[in-house]
């Protein structure tokens, strides 16, 4: 468990100071993630709301919990109380039940939408067409318990860095795009283990590290 204590440092040394570093645990062990706050580590992402919400419950409770994975709309209100970032939405009616849910709790949530840029077409995400109609329609005025704050994006499982690339740029230029209409937009969550660096060449703002923290995981998720 040593290992996660360094793994951590050495990402840290090399990520830009305004790069935030979500550490992705999801199969993991409380004590692996407990090793990774032990090392100053506050920010952790999870896929599963449920696994998230047994997590919160048990760690320390200044941990900021990203939710990364698809998501369920009938299980949002397992996680509204707590939430701090939810980076996959892909729909404005799952907008709508987060918004439902944090009215709840009095809490204004933070959402990324999720942007498609990968080639594969298991890769869940909006179009960037309907991500500008989302942002800039009517009915998410209404809105007023979610924020949206970003957008997040997972490129091509490749090692073809000339492709990572062009998606990661496409994306970013996009998100500059958006943002001169909507100056609130500030965060851009791109880059995992195997493709965090290139991301944060090609604009990223936050990246969601989890095998390169906590060592290859037992099973696919
Ligand atoms: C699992 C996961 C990650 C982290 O993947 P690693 O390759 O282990 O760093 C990042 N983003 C999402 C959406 C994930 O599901």
């Amino acid at each position: 468990m040593l290992e996660i204590k360094h793994h951590l440092k050495s990402i840290k040394e090399a990520l830009p100071k305004e790069v935030v570093l979500v550490a992705v645990s999801k199969t993991k062990p409380l004590a692996a993630i407990q090793e990774a706050y032990n090392a100053g580590q506050r920010v952790f992402g999870e896929n599963k709301i449920q696994e998230m919400a047994s997590k919160y419950d048990a760690l320390p409770k200044d941990i900021e919990w990203h939710m990364i994975g698809h998501l369920q709309r009938n299980k949002v209100k397992y996680m509204a109380h707590f939430v701090n970032l939810i980076h996959g939405v892909d729909s404005f009616k799952t907008l709508k039940e987060i918004d439902k849910q944090a009215k709840k709790h009095d809490r204004v949530i933070n959402c990324l939408l999720q942007a498609r840029i990968a080639t594969e077409d298991t890769k869940f995400g909006l179009t960037f067409a309907d991500i500008s109609s989302i942002i800039s329609s009517e009915e998410i005025t209404a809105l007023k318990n979610i924020c949206i704050v970003g957008l997040m994006g997972m490129a091509t499982f490749t090692e073809n860095q000339q492709q990572l690339k062009e998606e990661f740029s496409a994306l970013k230029t996009f998100f500059d795009q958006l943002k001169t209409q909507h100056p609130k937009l500030n965060t851009l969550s791109m880059g995992m283990s195997g493709d965090y660096q290139l991301a944060i060449k090609n604009g990223s703002t936050m990246v969601r590290v989890g095998s390169a923290i906590f060592g290859a995981r037992n099973y696919i998720t």
